[in-house]
């Protein structure tokens, strides 16, 4: 089974037809159907790694000034006790929390499903990003989880590589500041390279506006991680950027069947 980084954008997404949406539409056609997904999304960011243990986890609308349309959104895929134990088999010794009541489907993760999977029919189980801990213990929980995807398991990481809601600019639809191509390029060609160094992006010279904290970003280092433990690199889709200090360019990793709809505007590394 595949993996998949995603650069989410506004939760307005989910609703919308537009450049990403179809290409995130596309990877779904293209993808293996899965027996589940494991989401790890930027809007779980928790005081340590719990993961969704319920049968029905509720959808959460975890943001506010957004129109009354998004907050009745449902999208309503089961869960997966089964594979919330085997996520806390696999990640020992780092010890996971099962979540049985507390958190359910946040929008990093729906806003995307709602496009990937739109029939709500393959079961969803969400990890939660430890806030304390450091870049390499997500990269080495990202490679324990691999063993998921010989089983049908797709994980989703749900993020964004350039994330600066600060300097968010709403008339620059379909643009980016400078320093959010460059950085975003950057993290394109380690992806597409050596995607298990991607800590040393962090010391780019536009990491600091790029990535003012680290929850947006984090989710790609799980695919890292898994990128290191099958020794192989990423591939670029659905590049762009977006209100000038997001990017929305996701990553796969793993061959599937039919090619996945890149823009014609993209622009491609080197
Ligand atoms: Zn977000």
């Amino acid at each position: 089974m595949p993996s998949v980084f995603i650069g989410h954008g506004s939760p307005m997404n989910a609703l919308q037809a537009n450049r990403f949406t179809r290409a995130w539409r596309e990877l779904g056609r293209s993808l293996p159907r899965p027996r589940a997904i494991l989401a790890v999304s930027a809007h779980w960011y928790a005081d340590e790694t719990r993961v969704t243990a319920m049968s029905h986890p509720r959808v959460i609308h975890d943001f506010s000034g957004f129109p009354q349309e998004l907050f009745a959104f449902r999208y309503p895929a089961d869960g997966s006790p089964e594979l919330a134990c085997e996520v806390l088999d696999l990640a020992r010794p780092a010890p996971v929390r099962l979540d049985r009541d507390s958190w359910g489907l946040d929008h990093g993760t729906w806003s995307v499903l709602a496009h990937v999977f739109p029939d709500a029919d393959v079961p969803v189980v969400q990890l939660s990003i430890h806030a304390g801990a450091p870049l390499e213990y997500h990269l080495d929980l990202g490679r324990r989880l691999a063993p998921l995807r010989d089983s049908g398991v797709l994980i989703l990481g749900s993020g964004n590589v350039v994330h600066n809601l600060r300097l968010v600019d709403f008339r620059a639809q379909d643009q980016g500041y400078d320093w959010a191509v460059r950085f975003d390029h950057e993290v394109r060609r380690i992806m597409q390279t050596r995607p298990w160094d991607i800590a040393s992006v962090l010391s780019h010279p536009d990491a600091r506006l790029a990535v003012p904290t680290p929850e947006h970003f984090l989710p790609l280092v799980y695919l890292c991680g898994l990128c290191a433990q099958a020794e192989q690199a990423a591939t670029a889709f659905a590049e762009g950027a977006t209100f000038g200090s997001l990017t929305m360019t996701s990553f796969l990793l793993g061959g599937i069947s039919a090619p996945i709809a890149t823009p014609p505007d993209a622009r491609t590394s080197a």
